[in-house]
């Protein structure tokens, strides 16, 4: 421990955090890795890079941070949040490249325009490094339309290194791996067996050199690819293709993991509703998600007392705030009007673009 520098851990949402050590030697390779992105962007130390992914236990921002000093970058470490402040810094500091979950991106991108900015004349955005949560080719492109910028993904997890682990490069075809530090195999999350290149599977990670807290042949759960052949780019590490969603049903709501198994454990805890549930995504007109969950109220429960049920409502919205960290619109619905199903049921409808 004495040699270990840094500490971070996931969100921890399956009941157990999972942690990552860095020691000195850790910490200068995962900066090295995140500023391959800011490289493969063109930037350097001309860039000033606005670093808006939250400060603290989750990896994106100080993984950011050390990405951008690494690449001799002017770095601001602004965090996430306070989404005025963050548009007046982009106009003062003139902010080159920006760093943060993609949802976030288009909060800003809105947000500025909604405040009658015009990016193109207003921000001297070049490119932004979004990563932690799995976006659609559709939702970038409507990103780049509004920033006028250039987007580049990032991957990266709390058990191998925060971001930094695969970038895109500007051909945006797939993520190189940074090989010199990773060993990527996809395998067939059923039986074990590594799959050949360019065939869909799970993503099992091995570090080469990290030395605080190594592991081997490591299951990420992510289902991706390795692509086939080289890159236009002219870098020979291998890429992977951009996520197609995980192995488990974990959601990924506006950059947070959430899991059917915590909605439903809020539900437990008020007993004017049965377990019938079904919980909807979808995204709302600016494009960030919104998690609606219809549950059915037992059927002692008067459904025609509505201000019974908007009490009960908004009680147990709040309590899903408390405990997921995201927001979650309740719907109370009467006994017997979620479709039964005879197999397993159908929880999850998830009309994302881009997510399985
Ligand atoms: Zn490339």
């Amino acid at each position: 421990m004495s040699e270990v520098k840094e500490i971070h851990m996931s969100s921890g949402t399956t009941g157990v955090a999972t942690v990552g050590a860095y020691n000195d030697h850790d910490l200068k390779i995962w900066g090295e890795c995140f500023a391959r992105g800011i490289e493969y962007a063109d930037g350097g130390p001309e860039d000033v890079c606005q670093v808006c992914y939250g400060y603290g236990l989750f990896t994106g921002g100080l993984g950011a941070h050390y990405g951008c000093i690494s690449a001799g970058c002017t770095t601001i470490p602004i965090s996430a949040g306070n989404t005025e402040r963050q548009i007046r810094v982009l106009r003062e500091m003139g902010s080159t490249i920006i760093c943060c979950t993609p949802s976030y991106a288009m909060h800003i991108a809105d947000t500025a325009l909604e405040m009658g900015l015009d990016p193109a004349r207003d921000f001297h955005l070049r490119a932004g490094i979004h990563g932690a949560e799995p976006f659609s080719d559709n939702f970038r492109a409507e990103l780049e339309r509004k920033l006028h910028y250039k987007v580049l993904d990032i991957y990266g997890l709390t058990e191998t290194m925060g971001p930094g682990v695969a970038v895109e490069c500007m051909e945006q075809n797939g993520l190189h791996l940074a090989e010199d530090h990773f060993i990527a195999e996809i395998i067939d999350p059923n039986t074990g067996e590594v799959l050949p290149d360019g065939e869909w599977g799970e993503l099992v990670i091995t570090t080469v050199d990290r030395e605080a807290s190594p592991v081997v042949r490591y299951r990420t759960r992510d289902i991706t690819r390795i692509i086939p052949g080289e890159c236009a780019c002219g870098r020979t590490h291998r890429r992977i293709d951009r996520l197609h969603g995980r192995t488990d049903d974990m959601l990924i709501i506006r950059g947070v993991n959430v899991f059917p198994s915590q909605i439903e454990d809020v539900m437990k805890t008020f007993s004017q509703v049965s377990s019938w549930y079904q919980i909807e995504v979808g995204t709302d007109h600016r494009s960030l998600d919104i998690v609606t969950l219809k549950a059915e109220v037992n059927p002692g429960f008067d459904i025609d007392d509505m201000a019974g049920i908007e009490k009960l409502q908004r009680r147990m919205q709040a309590a899903m705030k408390a405990a997921l960290s995201v927001g979650v619109k309740v719907k109370l619905v009467e006994p017997k009007s979620i479709p039964r199903s005879e197999g397993k049921a159908k929880r999850v409808i998830d009309t994302r673009e881009g997510i399985k």
